[in-house]
Order: C-alpha cells, then structure tokens, then sequence
C-alpha cells in the first residue's frame, strides 16, 4: 500500500498508508482538524513525448513501438536517477527516433 503525506495545521505533518482505491483524508485522525494531502515527490514526472500509443498496423510496426518505449523507459530511468541532463541528452535522441519511426 502507498503512503501519503498529509499536513494537519496543528498537528503538522503526518504519514497514512492507505489504498489506492481509498478517499483521501480531510480530517486529521489526531485533532480532527483539516487536513491537505501532499503530493507525494515521486509523482509529478513528466512522461513527455510520444511514442507510446503509435497504432500503426503493418510489419515491424509492433518491433519498433517496443523499441521506442525501451527508449522511453531509458528517458525516465535517467530522470529518476536524477541525471537530468541524461535525460535530456537521452529524450531528443529518443524524439529524433519516433521521427524516424
Ligand atoms: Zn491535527
């Protein structure tokens, strides 16, 4: 199960494992006061480009849609590792291939 941040203003910050299908919190648990969920550092990276839903129909197609979104994973990857000019340098080479695609 994920864990969310929320902020409670009396009560500060705080953490609550919860499901994905669950409602967020708007009550504090402690003070009853209400509370804003924080939105988690690891969401918010930016999936840029296309290459992902081509639906092209033909040989080699389906090859190259994989091919493309391994390029992409690569993007992503960098990003995550924090290697921002990795990704950089590693999402135009990936552009330059959906274009060629
Ligand atoms: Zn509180």
């Amino acid at each position: 199960m994920p864990i969310y941040d929320y902020k409670c203003e009396e009560c500060g910050n705080f953490e609550k494992m919860q499901k994905m299908s669950e409602p967020a919190l708007t009550e504090c648990p402690t003070c009853g006061g209400e509370v804003k969920r924080i939105i988690s550092k690891n969401i918010g990276i930016v999936f840029k480009g296309s290459g992902f839903y081509k639906t092209d129909s033909g040989s080699g197609v389906k090859d190259r849609i994989r091919n493309l979104n391994n390029e992409r994973q690569k993007d992503n990857q960098a990003l995550l590792d924090g290697d921002v000019k990795g990704f950089v340098e590693q999402s135009d080479a990936t552009a330059k291939k959906v274009l060629e695609a």
